[in-house]
């Protein structure tokens, strides 16, 4: 079986990096997307397994892109964590009526995304996963 894939959309590349890094350690596979449009074609493309929504994207916000993909039967299944710096009630609603299933504020520690993703989805299901305990 493959290992399940995780679709980071993030338009900070030093946040892409770190999260994409510590899910690949794990044995996730890390698709990224830059802007809330490739988010959404990528996860119609390739039906990851879960979705990291970065809230504060450029054009088309993480709302957005979320209400497409929940909107549409192809990727509605699919769970999608917003990641949003603002720890607003009304961001919170907000990220809930967009259909988003989780919730995580930035600053985020790298660990804590780790184990939201392990919440949602379980382990990565790798053969190999060489990154535990290192
Ligand atoms: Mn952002």
């Amino acid at each position: 079986m493959l290992p399940k894939a995780v679709l980071l959309v993030e338009d900070n590349e030093d946040n892409r990096f770190i999260y994409s890094t510590i899910l690949q350690r794990q044995g996730y596979r890390v698709l990224e997307a830059r802007t809330g449009e490739e988010g959404v074609s990528l996860a119609r493309e390739r039906r990851p397994d879960l979705i990291l929504m970065d809230i504060s994207l450029p054009r088309m916000d993480g709302f957005e892109a979320t209400r497409l993909l929940k909107a549409s039967r192809q990727t509605a299944a699919i769970p999608i964590v917003a990641v949003t710096a603002h720890a607003l009630m009304q961001d919170r609603l907000r990220a809930r009526e967009a259909g988003c299933d989780a919730y995580l504020v930035k600053p985020i520690e790298p660990r804590k995304v780790l184990a939201e993703v392990e919440r949602m989805i379980g382990m990565s299901g790798a053969v190999s996963d060489g990154g535990r305990g290192g």
